[in-house]
């Protein structure tokens, strides 16, 4: 049965590149990602209660207000990245690490920040579990990328932001790519590729309209610890 649902996962993946080659000018992925969406458990990255939907092509909640994306967008983002195997990526937002061992499939090393701090606890937990060695957690802000490992090759955001934070364009190498959605909070957003030139201009691409749960500042996990 999970063989099944597994296989249908990956044909919807497929279906919905050709639905929307017209805005995303990629009608299939590249074969490594689609490996890599058939190699990583998605079962195992959702709650216990949600593991009948863990291969539906939709987003699905994972405790503290958050989710793990739809499959479909998780596949498109990573495609957009064009990773390759020696590279270093950054991820913003980890959530429940289903995107970050997908990259670490792909990558030599993934670096990803999540703000909430349990949801960083539990993802680097079980993808120590999953044998994931090259993957590293940390609790913190995305907004300020994580400077100690840049430059970065390639940059991910997985929550919406309202602007293009000045420090990640700041940790891409000139060469790279970076994904993200900008837009207002709990509306939609537009997903855009983002390409430093080897002289460090900056292209922009607008890719599909999506909706992502906001990047926040923290301020709202702070006020809560009062
Ligand atoms: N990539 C995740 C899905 C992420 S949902 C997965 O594969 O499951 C977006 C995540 O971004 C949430 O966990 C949220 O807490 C986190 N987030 C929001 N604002 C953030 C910020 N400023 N810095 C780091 N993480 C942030």
């Amino acid at each position: 049965m999970r063989e099944i649902k597994l296989s249908e996962m990956l044909r919807t993946i497929e279906r919905e590149a050709r639905f929307t080659a017209s805005l995303t000018g990629r009608p299939s992925f590249d074969p490594r990602v689609m490996e890599a969406m058939e190699q990583v458990p998605r079962d195992s990255f959702v709650l216990p209660e949600m593991i009948d939907h863990a291969f539906e092509n939709g987003p699905l909640p994972i405790g503290q207000g958050q989710t793990i994306s739809q499959p479909y967008i998780v596949a498109l983002m990573t495609d957009l990245l064009e990773p390759q195997s020696t590279q270093t990526i950054l991820e913003i937002g980890t959530g429940s690490g289903y995107q970050a061992a997908i990259l670490a499939q792909l990558v030599q090393q993934v670096y990803s920040l999540e703000i909430i701090p349990p949801l960083a606890v539990e993802a680097a937990d079980l993808l120590f579990r999953l044998g994931y060695a090259n993957i590293e957690v940390k609790t913190s802000d995305g907004h300020s990328g994580w400077p100690e490992h840049a430059p970065y090759d390639g940059i991910i955001i997985t929550a919406a932001a309202t602007h293009l934070p000045q420090a990640l364009i700041d940790q891409l190498r000139p060469g790279g790519r970076l994904v993200i959605p900008v837009g207002l909070p709990y509306m939609s957003q537009e997903l855009l590729l983002v390409e430093k030139d080897l002289r460090g201009k900056l292209h922009t691409r607008d890719v599909l309209e999506v909706i992502f749960v906001p990047m926040t500042d923290g301020i709202h996990a702070r006020t809560n610890n009062h």
